[in-house]
């Protein structure tokens, strides 16, 4: 049954490996026959097993000698049919391509044939029966599973209703004792190693599924972030504030916004170089991350204009706090990056009306912001 992960036991894995709609690649295609291999080989030797102990039952006087043999030949030879059809690809026509219904049926057959043929053993079929159902319902849809049930069902009941076969356990001598007891203990074993890989098979797919949600939650993270700066994208941000507009009108509550532009950047981009322009972005947003609370947002809303939404924030404070982040800006060592350079930015502040809807909201901040650097820039102007 292979690795722990195992795709017998992990029909996910199949689904991600293209069965449906998308074609599997060759790679996974040899790694399924591969699998299939080794599932058939763990089945075969299954069958040579069952047939030892068939001889041990023999050997005690059981049964006719001939059993053991008749019933690894017949196991064997299902076994060698799987891997031929697969070898020559034709399972791979199927969506079940291990072939788990085919196989049961077949194994189901030789089971409660042989218990028919040699009843005197029948205990050990039955259990090898247990056992080929408990295999094939780790694979199978529920459909499936309660057909082999029903499939089950009728074939213990013509054994056991419609025939007088004396099915037994044998225990009349030491060495039948012995025999039946390695049956017990050998159905054990096989339940047991189906319940090792059934529960390896849910942790790798709990494992997965953290790993998915990781992913997926690093996805949108990124889908929301602006490269550059690592402040909210202007999709973002504008859904911020859309919600953020919602909330403040039910809970009746304030709402400030702030438009932030840099000043002269185009010179500044043009004095010291577009890479340096893009440093100061860079140090300018790092900057507004320093100094606002955790319930504020900040995005970019194009090129060097950024969107600051501050929540439950009255006009009043929302001026103090842009105009102390506007002094931190202007009073940055922004020599570091060229002697002699300067930096400061200009920002309109508006505070949400009832009703209002983000449009205007914006395009009053926008006005603020305008008249801002109408009258010199480095300054914020409340709309
Ligand atoms: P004002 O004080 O009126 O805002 O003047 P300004 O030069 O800042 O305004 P303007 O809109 O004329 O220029 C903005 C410049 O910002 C032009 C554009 O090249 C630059 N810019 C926009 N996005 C980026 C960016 O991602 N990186 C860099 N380095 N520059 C950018
Ligand atoms: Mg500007
Ligand atoms: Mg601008």
């Amino acid at each position: 049954m292979g690795t722990a992960a195992s795709p017998f036991l992990n029909p996910i894995a199949d689904e991600l490996e293209g069965v449906g709609p998308t074609k599997p690649t060759a790679e996974a295609l040899s790694r399924r026959a591969r699998q299939r291999r080794q599932v058939q080989g763990m089945i075969g030797i299954s069958y040579v097993v069952d047939a030892l102990l068939l001889l041990v039952y023999a050997h005690a006087g059981t049964i006719p000698a001939t059993i053991g043999p008749a019933f690894a030949i017949c196991g064997l030879i299902s076994v060698a049919g799987y891997i031929l059809l697969s070898e020559i690809g034709f399972t791979e026509r199927f969506r079940d391509h291990y072939f788990v219904m085919p196989q049961v049926i077949a194994s189901m057959a030789i089971m409660l044939a042989f218990t028919y043929i040699a009843p005197e053993v029948g205990v050990m079929f039955l259990c090898t029966l247990f056992v080929v159902f408990n295999f094939s319902s780790l694979r199978s849809t529920p459909l499936q599973t309660a057909v082999v049930w029903t499939a089950m069902a009728f074939g213990l009941a013509w054994l056991f209703l419609l025939t007088d076969k004396p099915i037994s356990m044998p225990h009349a001598n030491y060495l039948e004792r012995f025999a039946t007891m390695t049956v017990f203990v050998l159905t054990i074993g096989r339940c047991m190693f189906l319940g090792i890989f059934s529960s390896t098979m849910r942790q790798t797919l709990y494992k997965n599924g953290l790993e998915l949600k990781e992913a997926y939650k690093r996805i949108e993270e990124l889908a929301a972030l602006d490269e550059l700066t690592g402040s909210f994208n202007r999709r973002c941000i504008m859904r911020m504030l859309d919600d953020e507009i919602t909330r403040t009108q039910r809970t009746k509550a304030t709402c400030s916004i702030a438009l932030i532009d840099l000043d002269w950047f185009k010179r500044i981009n043009d004095t010291y170089g577009h890479p340096t322009g893009d440093e100061v972005l860079r140090t300018f947003a790092i900057t507004v991350f320093a100094n606002i609370r955790n319930i504020d947002r900040f995005g970019r809303y194009g090129g060097e204009e950024f969107l600051l939404v501050l929540p439950d924030t009255p006009g009043d404070t929302a001026m103090r706090l842009l105009d102390r982040l506007r002094a931190i800006i202007a009073d940055l060592d922004w020599s570091a990056f060229s002697p002699g350079m300067q930096v400061t930015v200009s920002a309109g502040v508006t505070t949400l009306r009832p009703d209002e809807t983000a449009d205007t909201f914006l395009a009053r901040a926008d006005c603020a912001l305008y008249a801002a650097k109408a009258r010199g820039r480095n300054r914020i102007v409340s709309a």
